[in-house]
């Protein structure tokens, strides 16, 4: 078994400038380059912009080229939460933004011609006990009701045309979600984003952002590993990764890790067994396990095994936590060589919500909860939009982020273990 990103072994990324001096100034300064960052480089570029995108790493090495591949539809809180939160209208909004941010990647990936393996599969939930299959009913109504949109319910008894797996009570289908190979996904973005003019600055990670005036005119002085550089405008897209260059926003977002195995290559027969429509899948616990087959029949499961985010020691506890959680699901894969392993790091805010807008003047997209393929990609396109003074609509601006309870955060999750310990006993009650 490899400590390695599977995903990374299918994808060549463009190669971007990895050293010598940065440009002095620029229009806009976009930090960290994932789906939200190139995104908005993308965009901006297109409107005309000069933008650096400054990345401490390489291009896609956040979550972007590490997560499941799975375009999902809705958001992580329920749609009854939503509502009792926000109100009927402003939930409205946020759904058919959680929809056309699908729209949005399928569209990017078209014009851009990403081979990426976007292909629009369908998502599964299945439910891990009869209660949450009998909420499934009521929440596929109020979708169908408020949201004007069709979600399957799925009886046990049907779901063998759907997963080959015995120890779930039901399921609930969304035929418009998809999947895709998020790194070759990340790496077409990086190269759409390079043809529209952007440039990328690999191994330059931002240490320092400071307002102040150039030649009259009022901007951004940021210190990075490989130099100043001047910015009229700053667009902070650095997710579970932000760090203490924006301490404002570190301080509203939890990095939690998640990882994943990939097995070796399926026969064709089994694959077809474990999930028979080829769906994005996951489970109704809070703990959740998600899995897929990936395009040349691998299984992917991925799950939150271990809280924090990933270093060697929780990567390699996470392998042996998934395979049994794998074997749990499909004892079929019993004896099924797992060959990856990796993990990364989710962007949590304390409302489970994603946010985006402007924070002390910086612009900033994040807090998509393991829901970000399609969200990041969305959010990075509004929020250039708004930058390129249109009026995009975008429901999620303005909402308020709130930060941890009594201030009791700042940046380094101490909670974690007993956030952890908390969601497996409600996974346990609930
Ligand atoms: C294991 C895993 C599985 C997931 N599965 C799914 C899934 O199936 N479906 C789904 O919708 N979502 C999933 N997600 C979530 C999704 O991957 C993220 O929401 C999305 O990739 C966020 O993109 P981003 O561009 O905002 O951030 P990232 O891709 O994380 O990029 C942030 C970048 O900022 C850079 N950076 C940070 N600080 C600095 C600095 N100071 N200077 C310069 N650069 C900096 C980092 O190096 C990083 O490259 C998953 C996430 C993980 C970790």
């Amino acid at each position: 078994m490899l400590e390695h990103n599977y995903w990374l072994t299918t994808v060549e990324f463009p190669t971007a400038n990895a050293s010598g001096p940065l440009p002095e100034i620029v229009d806009v300064a976009v930090i960290g380059s994932g789906f939200t960052g190139l995104s908005a480089a993308r965009t901006l570029a297109h409107r005309g912009a000069t933008v650096a995108v400054l990345e401490s790493e390489t291009i896609g090495w956040g979550a972007s080229s590490r997560n499941g591949g799975m375009v999902l539809t809705g958001l992580k809180l329920g749609v009854n939460q939503l509502i009792s939160k926000y109100g009927r209208e402003l939930t409205q909004r946020m759904y058919a933004a959680s929809l056309a941010s699908m729209d949005c990647v399928e569209q990017i990936v078209q014009e851009e011609n990403i081979a990426c393996d976007f292909s629009r599969c369908g998502h599964l939930e299945v439910a891990c006990k009869q209660k949450h299959f009998d909420d499934y009913a009521r929440q596929a109504e109020v979708i169908a009701h408020e949201f004007n949109h069709t979600l399957r319910v799925v009886q046990k008894h049907e779901l063998p045309a759907e997963i080959g797996s015995t120890i779930y009570y039901g399921g609930m289908v969304d035929e418009t979600s998809a999947g895709c190979n998020p790194a070759r996904y990340v790496a077409g973005l990086a190269r759409a984003a390079m043809k529209a003019g952007a440039k990328i600055f690999e191994q330059a990670r931002v240490k320092n952002i400071q307002r102040g005036s150039r030649q009259g005119e009022v901007g951004w002085k940021l210190a990075t590993s490989r130099g100043a550089l001047w910015a009229h405008e700053v667009f902070v897209a650095t997710s579970g990764y932000t760090g203490s260059a924006t301490p404002a926003l570190q301080k509203k977002i939890i990095p939690i890790g998640s990882f994943i195995i990939t097995t070796e290559v399926l026969p064709e027969k089994l694959a077809h067994e474990l999930s028979p429509r080829n769906r994005m899948i996951y489970d109704s616990k809070n703990y959740l396990y998600y899995y897929r087959l990936t395009p040349d029949r691998r299984m992917l499961f991925g799950g939150r095994a271990a809280f924090f985010p990933e270093t060697a020691q929780t990567i390699r506890r996470s392998a042996e936590i998934l395979r049994r959680g794998m074997i749990g699901v499909y004892p079929q894969l019993a004896d099924a060589k797992i060959d990856y392993v990796w993990g990364g790091t989710l962007d949590f805010a304390f409302d489970i919500m994603p946010h985006a807008g402007q924070l002390e003047g910086m612009y900033y997209a994040l807090g998509y909860a393991g829901h970000g393929v399609a969200m990041a990609t969305y959010q990075g396109q509004k929020i250039a939009e708004m930058m390129a003074g249109d009026k995009p609509e975008n429901p999620f601006v303005g909402i308020p982020f709130p930060g941890a309870p009594l201030g009791l955060y700042n940046g380094r999750p101490w909670f974690l273990p007993l956030a952890g310990a908390w969601y497996k006993f409600l996974d346990w009650v609930s």
